[in-house]
């Protein structure tokens, strides 16, 4: 039986990948082994991605990996792009987080809405690591409701756009360069008066917030950003004047496909952690992993990584396609993130006192899961739309 080759020498199903997919997958291991995991702890502790990673990631081609060649990146697809989020976040979950949000909210949208003349000013310093990106949709009254409860506004200012408001819980934004902003621009057209915008971070009337302390994804600094009538040129809308809904729904979709990377490096994170632990750690004289019921803890375990990755993969191949429908991804992270956080319960439970270390790994994995559960659109939310999709796909059929 092939071998997923987790280096721990035990089987993990070697779901079939495209040869392209199986070489970015070993570099980005390498990398993530080399690079990240042995800093994973620091990271957290000090709550802080460590500013030299970042052109290191560059350097090892990572983070243009769906950017055309001529802009610096590997023109590559989903399905790489997934597995360097998995092999990234199972060092470190926290790292993996930001490099999504860069590499994936920030960048792959540049490079799918920009015009030539954005892409030629901005994907190469994003993409060889001497900028951070990030994305800014969430407000303080605009979370799940996103569309509906956004306030920032781009109002026409001369040969340009004055833009206002407030950005909460933005990734990367403490250290960010650019970012993509979402506000609205005819406010009198709801959902369909919103545009996206690439808003250099240096420009006069943008102030970022410091890094909040979090719950877990630690090492991703999480800020806010405060828009006081900075002015933006034509140059700097992206995707179109009132194009921002199309934009931020299709780009989501996109991302929470590429985010399950993140759930699926944290489920395999979980057992990397667990096996080993549970054969060397002996009570009544024995193993505690000889014991059925840490047994199907760790079986449990085993089969959701598998069922995660199998329907990742498929699923990114499938999207690669241009098949499927646009909630799918939806569902697949909805699936995974559970997936994962049961796994990281499990590997608290695992380990005993040891797990409940502050500075344990099963500690950090379980503090950074509830993030896959929340952002990209909450567990719930996933629900709601996976279930509208369902219907409205039903619907079509029969008429
Ligand atoms: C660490 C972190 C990083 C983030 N990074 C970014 C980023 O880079 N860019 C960005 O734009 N945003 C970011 N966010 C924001 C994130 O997208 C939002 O937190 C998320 O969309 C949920 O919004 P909310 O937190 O305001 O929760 P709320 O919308 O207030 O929801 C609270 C609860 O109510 C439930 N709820 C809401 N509406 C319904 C409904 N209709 N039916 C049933 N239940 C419902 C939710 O599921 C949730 O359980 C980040 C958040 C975190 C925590």
């Amino acid at each position: 039986m092939n071998t997923h080759g987790s280096g721990a020498g035990w089987a993990v199903l070697d779901v079939p990948l495209t040869a392209t997919a199986r070489t970015i997958r070993c570099e980005a291991r390498a990398f993530a082994r080399r690079e990240i995991e042995p800093r994973a702890a620091e990271i957290d502790a000090a709550g802080r991605f460590p500013d030299d990673l970042w052109p290191k990631l560059g350097q090892a081609g990572l983070l243009g990996l769906t950017v055309a060649p001529e802009y610096g990146g590997a023109g590559l697809g989903y399905l790489e792009h997934l597995v360097v989020m998995e092999e990234i976040s199972r060092a470190s979950t926290a790292l993996g987080f930001s490099y999504l949000v860069h590499s994936h909210a920030c960048v792959n949208q540049i490079a799918l809405y920009g015009t030539q003349e954005q892409k030629r000013r901005l994907l190469p310093g994003l993409v060889n690591g001497s900028q951070v990106g990030g994305l800014a949709m969430t407000e303080p009254d605009a979370g799940s409701d996103v569309l509906g409860g956004m306030r920032t506004v781009a109002e026409p200012a001369g040969d340009g756009f004055r833009l206002s408001g407030r950005k909460a819980w933005i990734a990367n934004a403490p250290r960010a360069d650019v970012l993509v902003v979402y506000a609205r621009t005819d406010p009198d057209l709801g959902s369909k008066g919103i545009s996206a915008f690439v808003v250099n971070t240096r420009r006069p009337g943008v102030t970022l917030g410091p890094a909040r302390a979090s719950l877990g994804m630690r090492g991703c600094q999480v800020g806010d950003i405060a828009f006081d009538g900075c002015h933006l040129g034509t140059d700097d809308l992206l995707g179109g004047l009132n194009q921002g809904a199309a934009v931020l729904m299709e780009g989501l979709a996109r991302e929470r496909l590429v985010a399950t990377g993140g759930a699926l490096g944290l489920l395999q994170a979980c057992l990397d952690v667990t096996l080993p632990y549970c054969c060397l750690r002996e009570q009544f004289g024995k193993p505690i992993a000889s014991f059925q019921l840490v047994q199907a803890k760790l079986a449990d375990m085993l089969a959701d990584l598998n069922a995660s990755r199998s329907y990742a993969y498929a699923m990114a191949a499938v999207h690669g396609n241009g098949q499927g429908h646009s909630f799918d991804s939806t569902a697949l992270l909805l699936f995974v993130a559970e997936r994962a956080s049961a796994a990281a319960r499990q590997a608290v439970q695992l380990m005993g006192a040891a797990g409940f270390d502050a500075e344990s790994t099963p500690s950090r994995l379980y503090r950074d899961a509830s993030l896959f559960t929340l952002g990209f659109g909450t567990s719930e939310i996933r629900r709601i739309v996976v279930g509208r999709g369902l219907l409205s796909a039903s619907q079509a059929r029969h008429h």
